[in-house]
């Protein structure tokens, strides 16, 4: 046998093994992905970027997306809703004024976003919490915006002081 016969066997082997083993091969990734994740900050910190800018592209895309992998992930989506109601619950500090407050936005046609003063359709607008509550904010009226979906879906958990640092551009600052 010459070397480059050798050389097709084992290529050929390797085609095979790959399409055998995709399975494997794919937890494997997937695991040492994870790993590294969660052990190397640089290449965590590259995975964020990449992700928020890819956001920033395709901002556009986001609600279908979001849309097809809520109905894919619908027992985790419970999930989170319990622990998000539960989490506010503890938090609600003071009811007083929320009420009027939503009211008050179902009453209008449009509402400028808080933060990027975009006018809005009273009935797409977001509710936001400013200080997120996972972040110790608290449910009551001095930490409620309306948020027009983009701001409120590229913040999501970040608080103010972090957010923008993600290229989120306001029009009045
Ligand atoms: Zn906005």
């Amino acid at each position: 046998m010459n070397t480059t016969t050798q050389l097709t066997a084992i290529q050929i082997y390797q085609k095979e093994y790959r399409s055998t083993h995709a399975e494997k091969r794919k937890a494997y990734a997937k695991e040492y992905h994870k790993n590294r994740y969660a052990n190397d900050p640089a290449y965590k910190a590259k995975l964020k970027k990449q992700l928020e800018d890819w956001g920033r592209i395709n901002h556009n895309k986001r609600p279908s997306i979001y849309r097809k992998w809520r109905l894919k992930n619908l027992r985790t989506c419970a999930e989170h809703a319990s622990k998000r109601r539960a989490l506010q619950k503890r938090a609600t500090v003071n009811t007083k004024g929320i009420q009027e407050f939503l009211d008050r936005i179902k009453s209008l046609e449009f509402v400028n976003c808080y933060y990027c003063k975009a006018l809005v359709p009273s009935r797409k607008i977001h509710i936001d919490h400013i200080v997120p509550i996972c972040k110790g904010g608290n449910h009551e009226i001095s930490n409620l915006c309306a948020a027009c979906p983009r701001c409120n879906q590229t913040k999501r958990e970040k608080t103010l002081d972090v957010w923008p640092l993600t290229g989120q551009r306001f029009f009045n600052f």
